[in-house]
C-alpha cells in the first residue's frame, strides 16, 4: 500500500484488450495524463473510490501501455515492465480479450512468473459470447491462482467486482512479498536455470528488484536490459551467467535447430495450453458448423432446387398441422358435443339451457379446438427457426413478397392460413410472429385471413357443386388462387397507405444451421400457446356469448310464436299417436312435418333476433350484390365461424339444422331458385373468402398487433374489400347476362 494509504493498481493488457476504456470505467473524470520522463510513451492516471461493507477504499490506477509480453523488445513493453517492477503496485489489473485467451494468456503467465499479484479482467465478455465461447472464470482463477472477473468494460459490466477483487487480492499481499510462478521449461534448460538462480541468489545479484528465477530466465532469453544491468552490477557474475547461456543456446541449436528464447515461448504456450485443455473455454465448434451449413446451402437454396425443397418442408408443415391436429380436434369436438348433450338433458329447455349450449361450451370449445393447430404450428415453427431454416425460407421468399411490400417470412402465415386451401387463419395469423419488422408483420396479418381456411371450404364446395356441377376442383383450384392475389393485392394497397414504409433491407445473415433441442422447442411451444389459451380464452368466450344472443334476442312475440308452436305440437301428436305397425312411409312423411314445423319455428326466432333484424335492415345495401336477408343472417353468423354460414343458412331458409357435411337440401334449395344466378354464386363465394375474419381470428390479430384498433381495422376493412368484390362480379354479371 502506497503512503497515502491508497491501494496502488496497475492496469495491464495486450494493445485492444480494453485497459483504456476500463480505466475509464473505473476512474471516471479523475484522472491525468502525462508522458513516461524522456519518451513518448503516455502515462495515465486516475483515481477511484469503492465502498464495501461499510469501507471505503481508495485506489490509485496506472494504465500501463499495452503489451503482448514482458521481453524488452518494444518500448512500451519495457515501460511496463519497469513500472511493475520500480513502482511495485499493490496489484495488476490484467485486462484480457477473454474471445482470444490463448494469446493473452501470455502476458499473464509472464505477470505470474515475475510474481506480480495479478487480478484477471476477462474483458469483452459480450463479444466472447456472440462467438459461442463459455468461459469457467471459477475454473481458470484456480488454476492460475488469480482472481477472475468476466467483464464488459465497454458497458460497465463487471468493473466494480474487478477493482473489488484487485483491493481484496493487494490486502491479502500487503507484506509486498512477490511469490513467482515457476514453470518448467523442459530437460535442457531447466538444469541451466537452476545452476544461474542458485548462482544469482548467492550473490544477491540484482535481486532487490528482480526474483532471481525470473532474472535467469531473463539471461536465457538474451533480454538485453537485464544483460546490461547484470554487467553494470557484477561484471564477473554477469559473464559466467553468459557463459551458462551462451552453452545452452549452443545446444539447443545444435540438437533441436532453435533458440532458448523459442523454447521458452514453447513451454509458456505449452504450459496455457495444458490449463485451457481441462475444460475452461468451451467453444461451440462454429467453423465446422459453418462450413457444414455452406454445404447444406449449396442444395437447400439452390437456384431450383431451393424453392422446391421449400415448397415441400412449406406443404409438410401444412401436412402435419392440420392431420396430426385433427384428431385431438376430433376429440375435443366430441367432447364438447357430449358435454352439451349432458346440458342438454340437465337444464330444463329454455333460455338458459340455450345460453349455455349455445353461447358458453360451444364459445369455449371454439376456442380449445384450436388448442392443438396452435400447438402443433408452433412446434413446427420453433424447429424450423431454431434450425435456422426459417431464414433460408424467408432469403427464398424475399424477392417475390418484396414486390407485394411483404417479407419472404410472410410466406408462412399464408400457408397456414390456407395458402393451399383448408389451413386456418388464427394459427395462420400467430405465425406471423416470426416477422421482425413492425409493418410487414401487419400487413402480413392483415391479410392473411384471406386465404381459404378449412372452414370456409364446406361452404365452397356447396356453392361450387351448385354453379359449376363437375367442374368443382377447378372451381376450388381458382379460389385458391384469387385468394393469394387478393391477399397481396391488398397487401399491397396497404402498404402503399396505411402502413406505408421501406421494405426492412434483407440483411439478414443466414445463421449457420444448427440441431433444435427438444427441452428449447417445447418451452417455445408451451409459452406461446398458454398465451393464446390465457388472453384469447376470455375474450373469445365473452363475444361468443355476445354472437349468441345477437342471435337469440329479442325473443319473437308470443302471438307469433302460438301458431307455430302449435303446429309443432300437433306434428309432434301425430308422430306419437301412430300405432306400432304403421307403415315407414306414413311414419317417415309425419316426422318430416314435425321437422318442418320445428324449423319454421326456428326460422322465426332467428328471423326476429337482433342478427335478423340486422340482415333484413342491410338488405337494400345487400342486395346490390345479390345479397337477401337471409343470407345476410348466415354470414353475420358466419363471424362467430366461418362453418356457420351453412347451418344458419339453413335455418333462415327453415329446411332445419343443416348439417354441412350433408347439405343436400340447402344446395338442392339453391338449385331450384331461379334468383340464385351464377354471378350471385360467385358474388357469394369471393364474400366469403374475403369478408370479416372470424372473431377469434380477429382475437388473434388483436394479439399479434397489440392493438384493439387493428383487430377492428381487419373487421372494417376486409369486409368493405369483399363487399366491392361482391358488387362488381354481381353487378358485373347481370350485365353480361
Ligand atoms: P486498449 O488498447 O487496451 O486501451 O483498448 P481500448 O480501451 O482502447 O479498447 C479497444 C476497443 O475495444 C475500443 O473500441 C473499445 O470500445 C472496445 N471495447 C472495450 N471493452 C469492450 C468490451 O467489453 N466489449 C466490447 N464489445 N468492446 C470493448
Ligand atoms: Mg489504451
Amino acid at each position: 500500500m502506497s503512503d497515502s494509504g491508497k491501494i496502488t493498481l496497475a492496469l495491464a493488457g495486450n494493445p485492444n484488450a480494453g485497459k483504456t476504456t476500463m480505466f475509464n470505467a473505473l476512474t471516471g473524470a479523475r484522472q491525468h495524463v502525462g508522458n513516461y520522463p524522456g519518451i513518448t510513451v503516455e502515462r495515465k492516471e486516475g483515481f477511484a473510490t469503492l465502498a464495501t461493507g461499510g469501507e471505503k477504499r481508495e485506489f490509485h490506477i496506472t494504465d500501463l501501455p499495452g503489451a503482448y509480453s514482458l521481453t524488452a523488445y518494444t518500448q512500451e513493453e519495457l515501460v511496463a515492465r519497469n513500472h511493475l517492477v520500480d513502482e511495485r503496485p499493490d496489484a495488476v489489473i490484467h485486462v484480457l480479450n477473454a474471445g482470444s485467451l490463448e494469446r493473452n494468456l501470455y502476458l499473464t503467465v509472464q505477470f505470474l512468473e515475475l510474481g506480480v499479484p495479478v487480478a484477471l479482467g476477462l474483458n469483452m465478455m459480450d463479444e466472447a459470447r456472440k462467438k459461442g465461447l463459455t468461459i469457467d472464470s471459477d475454473k481458470l482463477g484456480e488454476l492460475m491462482s488469480a482472481p477472475v472477473v468476466e467483464t464488459v468494460a465497454r458497458a460497465g459490466k463487471g468493473v466494480k467486482d474487478l477493482l473489488a477483487a484487485a483491493g481484496d487480492l493487494a490486502e491479502t499481499r500487503k507484506d509486498h512479498t512477490w511469490s513467482p510462478l515457476e514453470i518448467s521449461y523442459g530437460p535442457d534448460l531447466d538444469p541451466a536455470i537452476t545452476e544461474m538462480t542458485e548462482k544469482i541468489e548467492a550473490a544477491g545479484f540484482l535481486t532487490d528488484r528482480y526474483p532471481s528465477r525470473w532474472l535467469a530466465v531473463k539471461y536465457m532469453e538474451g533480454d538485453e536490459q537485464i544483460l546490461t544491468l547484470g554487467r553494470n552490477a557484477d561484471i564477473d557474475l554477469a559473464q559466467e551467467l553468459e557463459a551458462v547461456t551462451a552453452r545452452v543456446s549452443e545446444h539447443c541449436q545444435s540438437t533441436m535447430n532453435t533458440y532458448p528464447e523459442a523454447v521458452i515461448a514453447d513451454f509458456r504456450y505449452g504450459f496455457i495450453a495444458s490449463l485451457l485443455k481441462q475444460g475452461i473455454v468451451r467453444r461451440e465448434p462454429l467453423r465446422e458448423r459453418i462450413e457444414m451449413s455452406d454445404r447444406l446451402d449449396k442444395v437447400l437454396t439452390h437456384r431450383a432446387l431451393g424453392p422446391a425443397l421449400m415448397l415441400g418442408v412449406l406443404l409438410l408443415v401444412y401436412q402435419i398441422t392440420f392431420s396430426l391436429g385433427q384428431h385431438p380436434m376430433d376429440w375435443l369436438g366430441l367432447f364438447f358435443g357430449w358435454l352439451g348433450e349432458t346440458a342438454e338433458s340437465l337444464i330444463p329447455e329454455g333460455l338458459v339451457q340455450s345460453l349455455v349450449v349455445s353461447g358458453i361450451i360451444d364459445g369455449v370449445g371454439g376456442v380449445l379446438s384450436f388448442v392443438p393447430l396452435i400447438l402443433i404450428i408452433f412446434f413446427l415453427i420453433a424447429f424450423l427457426e431454431d434450425s435456422g431454416y426459417m431464414a433460408r425460407i424467408a432469403y427464398m421468399m424475399d424477392r417475390v413478397f418484396r414486390m407485394f411490400g411483404l417479407h419472404g417470412s410472410s410466406v408462412m402465415p399464408f400457408i397456414v392460413s390456407g395458402g393451399v386451401g383448408g389451413g386456418c387463419a388464427v394459427p395462420g395469423v400467430m405465425a406471423s410472429r416470426t416477422l421482425r419488422s413492425r409493418k410487414e408483420k401487419l400487413a402480413t396479418l392483415l391479410t392473411a385471413p384471406f386465404m381459404a381456411c378449412g372452414a370456409k371450404l364446406p361452404v365452397f364446395i356447396l356453392l361450387a357443386g351448385v354453379f359449376f356441377p363437375h367442374h368443382e376442383a377447378l372451381a376450388l383450384f381458382l379460389i385458391t388462387l384469387s385468394a393469394w392475389a387478393f391477399a397481396l393485392f391488398a397487401a399491397r394497397i396497404l402498404r402503399s397507405t396505411l402502413i406505408r414504409g421501406p421494405s426492412t433491407p434483407f440483411v439478414m445473415e443466414l445463421p449457420p444451421y444448427r440441431m433444435p433441442t427438444l427441452r428449447g422447442l417445447i418451452i417455445h411451444t408451451w409459452e406461446r400457446t398458454w398465451q393464446y389459451i390465457k388472453k384469447a380464452g376470455t375474450v373469445i368466450l365473452a363475444i361468443s356469448i355476445l354472437l349468441w344472443a345477437a342471435m337469440t334476442f329479442p325473443p319473437p312475440h308470443e302471438a307469433d310464436l302460438a301458431p307455430l308452436n302449435e303446429a309443432v305440437a300437433e306434428a309432434q301428436a301425430h308422430v306419437d299417436g301412430f300405432p306400432e305397425d304403421t307403415d315407414q312411409a306414413t311414419l317417415a312423411q309425419a316426422e318430416d312435418d314435425l321437422a318442418m314445423a320445428e324449423a319454421a319455428l326456428a326460422e322465426a326466432g332467428l328471423a326476429n333476433s337482433l342478427a335478423g333484424r340486422l340482415g333484413r335492415a342491410l338488405e337494400p345495401v345487400s342486395q346490390s350484390a345479390g345479397f337477401e336477408w337471409r343470407t345476410n343472417i348466415a354470414l353475420i353468423g358466419g363471424v362467430a365461424a366461418k362453418e356457420v354460414i351453412i347451418s344458419t343458412l339453413g335455418t333462415a331458409y327453415s329446411l332445419g339444422d343443416v348439417d354441412p357435411e350433408e347439405a343436400f337440401s340447402l344446395a338442392g334449395h339453391i338449385r331450384s331458385d331461379p334468383t340464385w344466378t351464377t354471378p350471385r354464386g360467385i358474388a357469394l363465394i369471393l364474400f366469403i373468402l374475403l369478408y370479416s375474419p372470424c372473431f377469434v381470428t380477429v382475437v388473434a390479430i388483436r394479439q399479434e398487433a397489440g392493438s384493439w384498433k387493428w383487430a377492428l381495422f381487419s373487421i372494417v376493412f376486409n369486409t368493405a374489400l369483399a363487399f366491392g368484390v361482391a358488387v362488381a362480379v354481381y353487378q358485373g354479371g347481370a350485365m353480361l347476362l
